[in-house]
């Protein structure tokens, strides 16, 4: 087997900033890995990492773990048995085994003349998987252009955590009146209290879908099943479930989940950790990073196990090196993506 990767820089079109931090003032060069696996027969696979600093993965530690792999240990025609050699390798470093086991599941399920979707069974619908479109946190005027700039898009998701979240949020519904609108508050509220607070002024300001992330993921059991039970709006857990192995504290403290490939390790993770959830009756959504294509169309393999998608971090970026599935007016689609098996991601 024959193993690459490279680390790329993608550009994003306008800065981003969040209430855990990406940059505190905002940053526009996100750091991402491509992985590229051939073995003797012909078979190619590609897949990404994306680096996270809230994670624990940035660039740096994503390729000294790529430097370990002994990629002599990996088998496209056994993935489980890849992912477990991985975890021999190092725990965690879940960004740079996600990067694998795409590049796995990818050359796989292109020799077996499939889509990873059909491969693994789940089928995909057109016309039926949306995105959200992103409004990070920003001043008023800003947020007003970059909302009017999103126009196309039909559903916003407002990242908060800021002291103008009250005049941004305003600002979003002075350019968006009636849009569906999610809001991420990333971890910033620290007590049950600040955060019930600002859930029941959201949802006074209406036509808000779901909450994200309230409080860190360090708030005690306790208080997050305190804030639940008095949410006037469904919360949705993401840097508090990582793993299929968290479900139990996430059907306790929250309504539904996100998940993210870097996150599982993959889509074999994110796979388990969406099934999961379904099986303990939460909702489930995709989330993502800043990333390209690859990751992107990864994710929207698995849309048919989401009630949710936020799978924009491609359109953030100038710079996408490849291409796979579209994203025009929100709606995922894979009707006129080049490549029709395996990852569906080709070089643009
Ligand atoms: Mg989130």
């Amino acid at each position: 087997m024959q193993f690459r990767f490279r680390r790329f820089d993608l550009k994003l079109t306008r800065t981003w900033r969040i209430a855990s931090g990406a940059g505190g003032a905002g940053t526009n060069d996100y750091g991402t890995v491509f992985v590229e696996l051939a073995d003797e027969d012909g078979r190619i696979g590609i897949g990404e990492a994306a680096s996270t600093g809230r994670y624990g993965q940035p660039m740096e530690i994503i390729e000294a773990f790529l430097k370990k792999v002994d990629a002599n240990r990996l088998s496209f025609d056994d993935i489980p048995g890849s992912m477990k050699y991985l975890d021999t390798v190092a725990a965690g470093n879940d960004a740079a085994k996600c990067a694998i086991n795409i590049a796995l599941l990818d050359a796989v399920a292109k020799a077996a003349k499939q889509p990873i979707y059909d491969f693994l069974k789940l089928g995909f619908t057109e016309k039926k998987h949306v995105t959200s479109f992103s409004i990070g946190i920003d001043t008023p005027e800003v947020i007003r252009e970059k909302v009017r700039e999103a126009d196309r898009y039909p559903v916003l998701k407002l990242k908060v955590g800021s002291p103008e979240d009250k005049a941004n949020f305003a600002a979003l519904r002075e350019a968006a009146p009636d849009k569906p609108v999610r809001v991420d508050a990333n971890e910033a509220w620290e007590t049950k209290e600040e955060a019930l607070s600002n859930i029941e002024w959201l949802h006074f300001h209406g036509n808000i879908e779901f909450i994200e992330q309230p409080m860190p993921a360090t708030a005690s059991r306790a208080d997050m099943i305190w804030l639940k039970e008095r949410s006037p709006m469904p919360i949705f857990g993401d840097e508090s479930y990582h793993h299929a192995s968290d479900i139990d504290l996430a059907a306790e403290c929250f309504h539904g989940v996100n998940v993210k490939l870097v996150k599982t390790g993959g889509i074999s993770g994110a796979h388990d950790a969406l099934q999961a959830a379904r099986k303990r009756g939460l909702k489930t959504m995709i989330g993502c990073m800043i990333e390209s294509s690859i990751l992107i169309t990864a994710a929207s393999h698995l849309a048919e196990l989401t009630d949710h998608l936020d799978i924009d971090g491609n359109i953030l970026i100038s710079n996408d090196p490849y291409a796979g599935c579209t994203a025009e007016k929100g709606i995922i689609s894979f009707a006129n993506t080049e490549e029709k098996f395996g990852l569906r991601v080709k070089v643009r």
